[in-house]
């Protein structure tokens, strides 16, 4: 929690909430106190769990601290945006957490002329940092609320290098294709083999495998003779459905 921010819009603890003397000692933020509380806890997020945990890409490092992670969350919980875990996002879904997502970006090693796929778009926030450290993203959403939603706010945001659709990512978008980096925001039973056909040789295919309590977070890179899988640790990811992925 960072200095002041109980305080917005609270009312102050009294008997009677309504009292004239306890309304007066309301305190409201201006717009510029609230940037700058969000700004410190950015910052603190990315010493404590960023850097502090091992990413080293500076490039992933300096896209965090300047996305507006709040923005990307429901008025309701906009104290916990820069909290050490995964958020609501509505329609039962989550934005992951900020070391996941640093993780699953860092382990693409873009440099910045990629054509990125993204499955899983959620809040849009993943796809904002890839939109900060490649050419262009392509992004899958099966759930068109929170698609529609993730392009209005990534419109606000003022990024053009982005492209949403609405559908089954397992499958993956094949008018693209090839890429040069895949992620999946999702946890998947098996490697969707749509999205191993869509890889560029030399692309790397970051995807959360295993079953629905855990996972292994897994890169997997195509060469000239064929592709490489290495395992990068565990995660818990909610459920990739579609043809290639858990079925209803
Ligand atoms: N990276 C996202 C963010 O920053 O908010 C969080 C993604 S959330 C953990 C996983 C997302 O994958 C959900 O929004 C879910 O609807 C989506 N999803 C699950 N299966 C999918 C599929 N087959 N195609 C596209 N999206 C899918």
């Amino acid at each position: 929690m960072y200095p002041g921010y109980k305080t917005w819009g609270a009312v102050v603890a009294g008997a009677n909430p309504v009292a004239p003397t306890i309304r007066s000692s309301i305190k409201v933020k201006t717009s510029e106190t609230i940037s700058n509380d969000f700004a410190w806890a950015r910052e603190k997020m990315v010493q404590e769990q960023i850097i502090g945990r091992g990413i080293k890409d500076a490039r992933v490092i300096e896209a965090i601290r300047k996305i507006p992670r709040h923005s990307f969350v429901d008025a309701g919980i906009v104290n916990r945006s820069y909290d050490d875990g995964a958020l609501p996002i509505g329609e039962k879904q989550t934005l992951s957490q900020p070391y996941m997502a640093a993780r699953m970006t860092e382990a693409l090693a873009l440099a910045g002329a990629e054509k990125v796929l993204e499955v899983g778009t959620g809040s849009g926030y993943q796809t904002a940092l890839l939109a900060e450290l490649c050419f262009n993203v392509f992004s899958i959403e099966r759930i068109r609320a929170l698609a529609r939603k993730a392009r209005a706010l990534l419109d606000r945001l003022d990024y053009h290098n982005i492209a949403i659709h609405v559908g089954d990512g397992t499958i993956g978008w094949s008018d693209h294709a090839p890429y040069d980096a895949i992620v999946v925001t999702a946890g998947a039973p098996a490697v969707p083999k749509p999205l191993l056909e869509q890889m560029a040789i030399g692309g790397r295919l970051v995807i959360p495998l295993g079953d629905e309590q855990s996972q292994l977070l897994t890169r997997i890179t195509r060469g000239t003779a064929g592709f490489e899988e290495e395992q990068l640790g565990e995660c818990r990811f909610v459920k990739l459905w579609g043809k290639y992925g858990w079925r209803a």
